[in-house]
């Protein structure tokens, strides 16, 4: 069976390509779907976010106050790192233990900080999404409402395209309209189909 790890920046559209290896029946799993998983009320990894991070986090009902806590770490790299020693070692293990259970040709694990977690062995391969820095601007401020000034802020907090570019094993390059990615993606589902089996 064979694995494939599926990063890029933020807008570059992993999304709209794993969810297309998706409707091809390729099993997917989302990092960042696991992290908010991880912190459902009641959970290991909240209690221990609250005892690191402060009991203002949690409202009444248990829930994870993600803005106040993203706004914590953002521009702190010590307590950035203590929220992923917390967060990212049940994600890890969560991540192992589906792929042992799947029994599909391929599958796809979607971890957008791929690099900058250092967990580029987790897959046999890597997929890398890309696309010019101002599409990623374009499509991100359309999705997310968000000012140009923010998107620089969180394209500088990854790792920059041509490190991504390097550790790839397989790009998609996101350039064009929607027709052209879903081809890419179905030309690299036929590759992996034939890799799996070799
Ligand atoms: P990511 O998951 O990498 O953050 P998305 O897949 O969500 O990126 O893509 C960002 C936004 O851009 C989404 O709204 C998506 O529908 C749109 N998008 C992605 N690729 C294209 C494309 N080739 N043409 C037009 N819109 C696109």
């Amino acid at each position: 069976m064979l694995t494939v790890a599926l990063t890029g920046g933020i807008g570059s559209g992993k999304s709209a390509v794993s969810n297309h290896f998706e409707t091809l029946g390729v099993p997917v799993i989302d990092a960042d779907r696991l992290a908010h998983q991880m912190v459902l009320p009641g959970s290991p990894a909240l209690s221990r976010i609250q005892e690191t991070f402060g009991d203002h986090l949690i409202d009444q009902q248990g829930k994870l106050n993600r803005g106040a806590l993203r706004e914590i770490v953002f521009n702190d790299p010590s307590r950035r790192k203590r929220l992923e020693s917390i967060l990212h070692p049940p994600i890890r293990e969560a991540m192992e233990d589906w792929v042992e259970q799947q029994t599909a040709p391929y599958m796809i694990l979607v971890i957008p900080l791929l690099f900058e977690t250092g967990q580029e062995d987790i897959a046999e391969r890597i997929l890398v999404v890309d696309c010019d820095e101002s599409l990623q601007y374009q499509r991100v401020s359309e999705r997310d409402n968000l000012d140009e000034s923010q998107i620089t802020q969180i394209l500088a907090s990854q790792v920059d395209r041509q490190t991504r570019l390097k550790g790839a094993d397989d790009i998609i390059e996101n350039n064009g309209d929607l027709a052209a990615l879903t081809e890419a993606t179905e030309r690299l589902h036929q590759t992996y189909l034939a890799l799996s089996k070799s």
